[in-house]
């Protein structure tokens, strides 16, 4: 990389944390000629997650909702590092990160910017027994695992009694938390039970059952009271168990311990025997967010112990002296921004051109210290001054939309404050399906996916374990 900008100025190190949502938008809009770029990610892959859901059943291919990291950094007009390695430590004094590659060696990166886009870890809330023995459903291995128990299960059940408890255990699959990943999960493991098990497995797959555990008297929050009663009747239909107003407290190899609220306000434990149990309560902060944020004594504010706080503004972590850490998407805590793609895309893109308007002041301040002449000196002065005005970060939210089963999905649409919509049902499937393919994957991705989709339509999925 070269080490200055045409004009003479030394170029800064720009550190990106990340490879998801968040961090790819930084890096395709930044100005990557103007700085030292690195990228640092221990997955080597921008990862389309609101098809993650679709994956473990195989409705679509995991490696058609991948595009690697190497691929996005060529297209980039300047030069991009990348290290295939997890960021363990920051020190915002000494502007360095602590990286630990592959291969376990650790070293130290100066940033002169940093963007922290590390996303979030599963939260577990500290249930016992919940890492020991459930899946998520964040990362490609987490679908990977999903699918080989659920086709390991139903192998080992289908040379069951069919009386045999041991069998109705092994087919009990059970989804806990009804946001959007547990409803669209469940929705697909129903449609893969219905529309392909029953044929390769006639006898077992009659005998799945697919719940989705629910700790408060609704599913999808998020969404309208018509929408929500929308999804409840197509999961009633399909015959998925909802249990609502059921919060699991305790899991082991085989047994759900959850506490139900009955409708006059009195609480009893049930226990919920499981064959496959996947985990879908929302996100918690990683190791290395929770570090930094107690070095700038963020853990005091409430939540604080999940995310960085920011200046909702413009982006900056609070607490940091130097003012120039950012942090975007899902490692962040706000009022105002849900953890979401959508939220995480539109600050990647703001941010970058920040960072583009922050490179040029920088470029401006060095041709100060460069001359004598006191024109010159106040015209530079007032660039920097016009510079300097910057607008602040508008989410512009442009709705929800999930995937319910059976064909059928739901949307809460909204064009600014102006107007809102809500649609459900077959058509909004298509809308759905037209949403995904232009949410930000690439040309290759979008024609992947698209096969995929006609794929499952005219063979079924895929039922064998050969991931
Ligand atoms: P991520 O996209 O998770 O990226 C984090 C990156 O940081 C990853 O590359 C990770 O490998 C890397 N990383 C982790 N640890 C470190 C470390 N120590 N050092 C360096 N790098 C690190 N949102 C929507 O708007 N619409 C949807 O339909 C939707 N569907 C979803 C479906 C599922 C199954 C899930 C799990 C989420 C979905 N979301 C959806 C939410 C959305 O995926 C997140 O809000 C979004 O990914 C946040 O972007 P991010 O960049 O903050 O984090
Ligand atoms: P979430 O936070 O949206 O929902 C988690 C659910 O789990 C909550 O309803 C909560 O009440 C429940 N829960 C928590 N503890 C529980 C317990 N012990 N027992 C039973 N239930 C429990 O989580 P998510 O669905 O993983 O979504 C995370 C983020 O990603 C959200 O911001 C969501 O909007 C976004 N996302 C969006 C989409 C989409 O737009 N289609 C899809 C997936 C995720």
């Amino acid at each position: 990389q070269s080490a200055a900008l045409p004009n003479g100025a030394p170029k800064k190190n720009l550190v990106i944390l990340g490879s998801g949502w968040g961090a790819v938008s930084v890096l395709k809009d930044v100005d990557t000629t103007q700085f030292n770029v690195v990228v640092v990610s221990p997955r080597n892959y921008f990862l389309f997650t609101p098809l993650l859901p679709s994956a473990p059943t195989g409705t679509v291919s995991l490696k058609s909702i991948v595009e690697p990291i190497r691929s996005i950094a060529r297209r980039c007009a300047g030069e991009v590092l990348y290290f295939e390695a997890e960021a363990t430590d920051v020190d915002p004094v000494k502007k360095t990160v602590t990286i630990k590659g592959t291969n376990a060696v650790s070293q130290d990166l100066n940033y002169d910017y940093l963007v922290f886009a590390v996303g979030a870890k599963p939260n577990t809330f500290g249930i016992p027994g919940v890492y020991e023995n459930a899946c998520f459903l964040k990362e490609i291995p987490d679908a990977e695992q999903v699918r080989n128990r659920l086709l390991n299960n139903i192998e080992k059940a289908a040379n069951l009694p069919k009386d045999d408890p041991e069998r109705k255990r092994l087919l009990n699959f059970v989804v806990v938390g009804g946001g959007p990943t547990g409803v669209e999960f469940a929705a697909e493991l129903q449609d893969f039970v219905d529309q392909d098990l029953k044929k390769w497995y006639p006898k077992t797959a009659v005998d799945i059952k697919v719940s989705l555990v629910e700790a408060m008297p609704n599913i999808l929050n998020m969404f309208n009271k018509k929408l929500i009663q929308y999804t409840q009747d197509v999961f009633a239909e399909t015959k998925i168990d909802l249990k609502l107003q059921t919060a699991v407290k305790k899991v082991d190899s085989k047994v759900i311990t959850a506490q139900i609220k009955e409708a006059d306000g009195t609480v009893r434990t049930e226990e919920i025997p499981y064959g496959v149990l996947v985990w879908a309560t929302g996100n918690g902060g990683r190791d290395v967010t929770i570090k930094l944020a107690n070095k700038l004594d963020l853990t005091k504010q409430t939540f604080a112990n999940r995310g960085l706080l920011i200046d909702e503004q413009y982006l900056k972590v609070l607490g940091d002296a130097s003012d120039s850490i950012f942090a975007i998407g899902d490692c962040t805590l706000s009022r105002k921004f849900p953890p979401t793609a959508q939220v995480a895309h539109q600050e990647g893109e703001y941010l970058a051109t920040l960072l583009n308007n922050l490179s040029k002041i920088d470029s401006l301040k060095w041709e100060l210290t460069q001359t004598e002449n006191a024109e010159a000196k106040a015209n530079i002065l007032s660039k920097i001054d016009r510079l300097s005005n910057f607008q602040p970060f508008v989410y512009n939210h442009q709705g929800a939309l999930a995937y319910v089963g059976s064909d059928r999905a739901i949307a809460d649409l909204s064009w600014g404050n102006w107007s809102k919509m809500s649609l459900s049902g077959s058509f909004t499937f298509l809308f759905w399906k037209s949403a995904m393919l232009n949410m930000g994957l690439s040309f290759r991705s979008r024609c992947l996916v698209a096969l995929d989709w006609f794929k499952t339509s005219v063979f079924g999925r895929d039922a064998s374990n050969n991931n």
